[in-house]
């Protein structure tokens, strides 16, 4: 008889990262993907001729460093390079972070529910997710997450605007939070939505890096930036946990093409925050109908709403299914919807309207 492999025990309980789903055909409809938070519109324009480009050079490997983006990124955001480390995708650096601060017996905590790739990113790395329960407003509870802070605490995750409900944590929150964290404890602000984000009162992230030196910031082009399949992110924060970010690298992991495009599409930041400013609108619009229906739902300042359907939840995906329309369900808690084109969140009205 054959012995099975030998697997980590935490093999067993990861969940696998559950991406959001294409939409369904139907007949006499145009299909609409609104379950992955993307950009609806295609590249900035030129980055297409800019990708091209670089793919002449896939023959050989990228620059480690990263150089050339970090750089940009550098003088774009008026900070030193050190403390800049990109990724494959922000959560490649969210991964990179958290292996280089948390091992077996470590924990990290962020609320719950948010982003779906943290709890999965903890198991990884062998260290433990403390998750601490969103407020009844669906936003971040930073006292109770103050509370949950131990000894074997390492990282904690803020993420604002928070996925998938939108919520936003103001400055004020987090100033006072911070004077419960030790200084020893990183805490990781991840702003993939910030270009989304209208809310005066909210957290600055790179404005409260510079003040903490136990603060760092996580960004994304796969976003606003339109960049998704290209998979670069990055983290500015202490320089000790950029250099570390560094070496928990997979070698190599960002392509020329990537670094190409991220640094022309940083270029093209104007362009960019009208496309930004569109989303912005539909998603004022969207919340708006859906209240005149008799839906209530959090406020967002992301590229989504969230819908807290509840135990209704898998009822209303049918029916946009039937609509060929791709949501991310959040079985018996609520449904997020991505701002992308009218034409498919008119038919979530519709749907909404007799529901
Ligand atoms: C989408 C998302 C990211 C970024 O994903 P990448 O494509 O890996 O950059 C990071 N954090 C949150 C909260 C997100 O929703």
């Amino acid at each position: 008889m054959s012995k099975p492999l030998r697997l980590r025990s935490e093999m067993s309980q990861l969940p696998t990262y559950k991406a959001g789903k294409k939409a369904e055909a139907v007949a006499g409809l145009t299909a609409f993907k609104l379950s992955s938070n993307e950009n609806p519109i295609e590249p900035l324009p030129g980055i297409i001729d800019v990708i091209t480009q670089a793919a002449l050079e896939v023959h050989r490997y990228p620059d480690p460093l990263v150089s050339q983006l970090t750089n940009a990124l550098a003088a774009r955001h008026n900070v030193a390079p050190e403390l800049i480390a990109t990724g494959t995708g922000s959560v490649g650096v969210c991964q990179q972070i958290v292996q280089a601060v948390a091992g077996a017996g470590d924990e990290v905590i962020f609320a719950w529910r948010s982003f779906e790739a943290y709890p999965i990113i903890a198991t990884i790395a062998g260290a433990k997710s403390v998750q601490v329960p969103l407020t009844a407003t669906n936003g971040h509870d930073l006292p109770a997450m103050a509370a949950a802070i131990t000894d074997a605490t390492r990282l904690i995750f803020v993420c604002t605007p928070n996925n998938p409900t939108g919520t936003t944590v103001s400055q004020l929150e987090f100033d006072e939070f911070m004077k419960s964290v030790p200084q020893d404890v990183l805490v990781v602000i991840d702003e993939a939505y910030v270009e989304f984000n209208r809310d005066p009162q909210a957290l600055d992230g790179l404005a409260t890096m510079r003040r903490y030196p136990n603060v760092g910031v996580l960004r994304t082009f796969s976003k606003a930036y339109g960049l998704a399949a290209l998979r670069i992110g990055f983290f500015i924060g202490p320089e000790e946990i950029a250099d570390a970010v560094r070496k928990t690298a997979v070698p190599f992991g960002v392509s020329n093409i990537a670094q190409a495009a991220a640094v022309a599409s940083l270029e093209l930041e104007a362009e960019l925050l009208k496309r930004v400013e569109t989303i912005v609108q539909t998603r004022e619009w969207f919340e708006k109908e859906i209240r005149e229906v008799g839906y209530d739902l959090p406020a967002s300042q992301a590229n989504f709403v969230w819908l807290p359907l509840k135990e209704r939840t898998d009822e209303f995906v049918a029916q946009c299914t039937a609509q060929a329309v791709a949501v991310r369900p959040f079985s018996g808690e609520g449904v997020r919807i991505t701002m992308g084109e009218r034409e498919p969140l008119l038919r979530l009205i519709d749907i909404l309207k007799s529901f």
